[in-house]
């Protein structure tokens, strides 16, 4: 074995690599090549005694697990983060956040918020972000910055905007966009119309054709609340999900954030199509849409992951938060302590996320030949002792204050408070900034 081609190992006292399901490995090291893929997983004694690394990171009281994956967020909203609380979505909506968006949102703006946020997913754990945002290329520049992965949406919508005019002009500013961060290996892409009901069928229709072509998958808000669905019965006679069945536009392409109101006809076409759906528990609870039935959607088959959607309703984005969520709202709802279990809670927040996004050749587990994207939990505090299980306290306890060290691709791009890539004083002078002209639109 070629012994030079060893850039990192890394020796964790546990090491969580979530395929296979429900493993937990002890005193073990993960070696990664110089292009940032896993080399192998081995013990950590024979790692030493077989193979060199250029670096080395011990981790003697650590779990390493893989990086975690947002899979809905608007990221740039970090920036209207406690803006307008205590709201219902469409008046939220309305009379806060679109406002806010029409008077203030520029390039600069998205490029300063998802810096913002990225720098916040990277010291919580967060390797990887599923976007819908304006100005995708602004977006971009703040995650090349950061050093993070992301996949991010080409939004459409009926409704003009600062970004665009209308569902046309939106598509061409997004692939344009997307042909500027070709080639850059963090950085996927998906067409994001917005959500049902700011988007009509011909619009719907005109993304289909764009996803059919390039081969791209799509990202929805929807059935987030009752009253969208309302709306659709008297506007359309059908459901949301009816009419993006009769649309074409269920498969196995498509995130479908929220879901929060499904019969079990509608889980079992979502099944049938290989849809995903983004489980965002947090947003749910705070806007007062509801509680999604994820116990029913896993038991359909259903893939589902975990988001955080934006900071402006959740307010974190902060995915230790939305995994214990997930396990905790899901027992109640059921009156069923043993529904998404501590290991099923991981699951979604990682590799699940990695399928939704067709990135689970990559990303979303710690095995050979996939990305190293990692991150490593401090267990050695009184809070994490005893430790009998390092998943339970993964999910149960520990929360991303725990988190030291984020890896994307191998490289270190956060570790105990700072970035490899953003200094705290850019992040302070961007809020700074930010605050005086967003005030206007507070609640
Ligand atoms: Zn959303």
């Amino acid at each position: 074995m070629n012994t030079t081609e060893i850039a990192l190992a890394i020796e964790a006292r546990w090491v969580i690599p979530v395929i296979p399901q429900g493993v937990v490995l002890e005193h073990t090291t993960v070696l990664i090549n110089d292009d940032g893929s896993i080399h192998a997983i081995l013990p950590i004694a024979e790692a030493r005694a077989t193979l060199k690394a250029t670096r080395v990171v011990r981790l003697d009281h650590h779990a390493l697990m893989p990086g975690l994956i947002n899979l809905h967020t608007h990221a740039a909203m970090a920036l209207m983060r406690g803006m307008a609380d205590d709201l219902p979505l469409m008046d939220w909506l309305q009379h806060h956040i679109w406002p806010a968006e029409r008077a203030a949102v520029t390039p600069r703006f998205v490029r300063d918020g998802t810096l913002l946020a990225s720098a916040e997913m990277l010291a919580g754990g967060v390797t990887c972000f599923n976007d819908m945002y304006f100005y995708p290329d602004a977006a971009a520049e703040a995650v090349i910055q950061a050093g993070i992965r992301a996949h991010l949406g080409l939004v459409v919508m009926d409704f003009p905007s600062a970004y665009a005019t209308d569902a046309d002009d939106y598509l061409l500013k997004g692939l344009e966009a997307r042909d500027g961060w070709r080639g850059t290996s963090r950085i996927t892409s998906s067409l994001a119309p917005h959500a049902p009901y700011t988007m009509s069928d011909r619009s719907f229709e005109k993304v289909m054709t764009y996803a059919e072509q390039l081969g791209l998958g799509i990202h929805t808000h929807l059935h987030e609340t009752r009253t969208e669905i309302e709306q659709s019965l008297a506007q359309y006679g059908i459901r949301p999900i009816q009419r993006m069945a009769d649309l074409g536009i269920l498969g196995p392409g498509l995130v479908a954030a929220h879901a929060v109101h499904l019969d079990e006809a509608e889980r079992t076409l979502l099944k049938e199509f290989g849809c995903h759906i983004a489980h965002c528990p947090a947003s749910n609870l705070k806007l007062g849409s509801g509680v999604a039935n994820v116990p029913a959607m896993l038991e359909t088959g259903i893939n589902v992951g975990l988001g955080t959607d934006g900071a402006a309703s959740n307010n974190r984005l902060d995915m230790f938060a939305e995994m214990r969520l997930a396990a905790l709202l899901a027992k109640g709802a059921s009156e069923d302590a043993a529904v998404v279990p501590a290991t099923t809670a991981l699951e979604m927040a990682t590799i699940n996320g990695a399928r939704a996004l067709g990135l689970d050749d990559k990303i979303g587990s710690i095995e050979p030949g996939k990305l190293a994207d990692l991150v490593a939990i401090d267990m050695d505090h009184a809070i994490c002792n005893p430790c009998f299980d390092p998943v339970s306290h993964l999910v149960y306890v520990a929360g991303r204050e725990h988190v030291t060290h984020t890896w994307v691709a191998g490289e270190l791009c956060y570790q105990e408070g700072i970035y490899a890539h953003v200094e705290p004083a850019e992040l302070k002078e961007i809020t700074t900034q930010w605050y005086p002209k967003l005030s206007p639109f507070r609640a």
